[in-house]
């Protein structure tokens, strides 16, 4: 019972982890963290900044990621930006440092 407990115990806490990883991934490919009130004061913020929330490359459609007008598959077109280049797959990458 003991074993089982424990068992339970760690599955909940991997669970609990990979939630907070595509959490995390969901709110920087969407800047807001997922409730209605969130979503509205991102799109303000934007609508401040002069960014849209839909990516600029002419042939997509999906949302940009904060501060850019840009999605994540299109970020390294932003030339504003310094975070992300294209690998050599086309891929976007995180520059570091
Ligand atoms: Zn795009």
């Amino acid at each position: 019972m003991r074993e089982l407990r424990s068992m339970y115990r760690d599955q909940y806490w991997r669970l609990l982890e990979e939630l907070r990883k595509k959490h995390r991934r969901f709110e920087l490919r969407r800047g807001h963290g997922g409730s209605r009130d969130a979503a509205e004061e991102a799109e303000a913020a934007r609508a401040l900044e002069g960014t849209t929330s839909v990516c600029q490359e002419p042939s997509c459609e999906a949302r940009s990621m904060p501060c850019v007008s840009y999605c994540f598959a299109h970020v390294a077109l932003d030339e504003t930006q310094k975070l992300y280049a294209r690998a050599a797959d086309g891929a976007p990458r995180e520059t570091m440092g």
